[in-house]
């Protein structure tokens, strides 16, 4: 089995790309086969200087890592098809010479005036194709001794494939089953373009042959391609791989999931927006493989090598799937949790220092292991600020509604009590403040949620008798008597 992600560098990354690459990936680990990154980089039009940079750098972080490909080699390259030109060219010849294809050297103004000709009601579009090709400029009307003078002295032409109608080609997908279309739907496809470059079609037909591609497995926008590539296939001789098409991924809202309207909904497109967003590599990939399979049990969580364990093609479905970006952050949830601690303190250390000074690692981690079960990213430890310095203001809604005329006094008096304690962790302070409550015959409320308050200056918030053990006596202790004072 050999399969390849084929992007063209015409911009960055996006998820949908990805989740390709990923079913690509998935179904070579499992066969063990090879997975190929194949860069179709040639529409000159479009190209984008740093994107492939940019395909090359989300694939390494969501490791995604494939055998042969630029700047890895293999026996099949060069992977750049940029760098493929003779070979296309050999081949549109070679289809020119076996009449399946030919050389045309309209003008543009020259097929307008055709469509202008044809153009009626019941066909307000014509085509270059069986109808038409015989009155226009190509090389099954002129000479030979025409054609070979025009290529002799340099005139721009393009090779088209000559379609035959009437045909019924079908091919089966993997995903979709047996297609079938009428070749009359096809016109005369431009094979090699005015600048001596091979479309999309020819190109990636010659390279997923020459390569000894296996399986074809893209996005549903290609599925409409799918019937030239046959028959460019059949021309030739060559047998088609097996194709799969991936089904839509659809907008919340409907419809397919365009940039425009992901954007609006606030949904990242690119996976390096992914990347900076937070998203950890394993929840995205996860996430992105249950977008359109299932491993056929309610499993949720599975990480690449699980996946790759179960992937196959008869579980993808056909039904576009609904982009869920709740469903996502619960992933990244699920992630981030399995993580070692450290790891994320670690990571976290210099958004920390920047926000609030220089704190340990130790410390940080403390924080982490609070606010571990309420962040959805590695960067929400930001949002309990209260963990690194003394809240400035107070909930001034919990603080109408909670804050009683003795809670002053009762931080005055549990603050001596604290400052006794010779051990300062989370259960002695627990054991000290729930003896105390005892004693006085208080309710546990009465104190909790004006310590709470005074330490973070919210009514909620991570475990209280750990926060004050991360905290540290002085630091809490100066905490109480400040909201003391300031709500007395
Ligand atoms: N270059 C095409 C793309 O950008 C490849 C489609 C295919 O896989 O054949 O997605």
């Amino acid at each position: 089995m050999r399969v390849r992600f084929a992007p063209s560098p015409t911009g960055y990354l996006h998820i949908g790309g990805l989740r390709t690459a990923l079913y690509n990936y998935l179904l070579a680990k499992r066969h063990g086969g090879v997975f190929v990154l194949r860069v179709e980089d040639t529409d000159q039009t479009r190209f984008v200087a740093d994107a492939e940079q940019d395909i090359l750098d989300s694939l390494s972080w969501a490791g995604l890592s494939f055998e042969e490909g630029p700047g890895v080699g293999g026996a099949f390259g060069p992977y750049r098809q940029s760098e493929r030109s003779a070979r296309y060219k050999e081949v549109a010849e070679e289809l020119v010479r076996l009449g399946k294809a030919y050389f045309a050297f309209d003008s543009s103004e020259e097929i307008e005036a055709m469509k202008g000709r044809h153009t009626t009601a019941e066909n307000p579009t014509p085509r270059y194709d069986f109808n038409t090709r015989l009155e226009m400029v190509n090389s099954l009307t002129l000479s030979e001794a025409d054609v070979k003078a025009r290529l002799d002295r340099g005139d721009e032409f393009v090779v088209r494939l000559l379609v035959e109608p009437g045909q019924v080609v079908s091919f089966q997908d993997a995903v979709r089953g047996n297609v079938s279309f009428d070749s009359q739907a096809v016109d005369d496809q431009v094979l090699v373009k005015s600048d001596g470059l091979p479309t999309y079609h020819l190109a990636n037909i010659v390279d997923d042959h020459d390569m000894q591609i296996t399986h074809v497995i893209r996005g549903e926008e290609w599925l409409s391609s799918t019937p030239k590539h046959i028959l460019l296939y059949n021309a030739l001789g060559w047998s088609a791989p097996q194709m799969a098409h991936l089904p839509l991924i659809l907008s919340p809202t409907g419809g397919k999931l365009s940039k425009r309207n992901a954007e609006k909904q606030g949904i990242p497109v690119s996976v390096q927006q992914y990347i900076q967003h937070g998203y950890e590599p394993g929840a995205l990939l996860n996430f992105l493989a249950l977008l359109g399979w299932n491993p056929g049990n309610d499993q949720e969580i599975m990480d690449l090598e699980e996946m790759a364990s179960v992937f196959s093609l008869d579980r993808v479905g056909q039904a576009g799937v609904q982009f869920d970006l709740q469903k996502l952050s619960w992933f990244n949830e699920q992630y981030l949790r399995a993580k070692n601690t450290k790891d994320i303190a670690e990571s976290v250390l210099p958004l920390v220092k920047d926000r609030f000074g220089d704190y340990s690692l130790g410390h940080v981690e403390g924080a982490v292991k609070l606010m571990i079960e309420r962040m959805t990213f590695e960067k929400d430890i930001l949002d309990a600020p209260y963990l690194f310095e003394a809240p400035t203001a107070y909930d001034e809604k919990s603080v109408q509604k909670r804050w009683k005329t003795d809670s002053s006094d009762l931080l005055t008096a549990f603050s001596s009590e604290f400052e006794s304690l010779s051990s300062w962790d989370a259960a002695s302070i627990e054991g000290c403040l729930k003896a105390k409550v005892e004693r006085d015959a208080l309710g546990l409320g009465s104190i909790m949620f004006p310590v709470r308050l005074s330490l973070t200056g919210e009514p909620s918030g991570p475990d209280l008798f750990g926060m004050m053990e991360l905290l540290g006596k002085n630091e809490v202790l100066a905490r109480m008597q400040k909201a003391a004072n300031e709500l007395r």
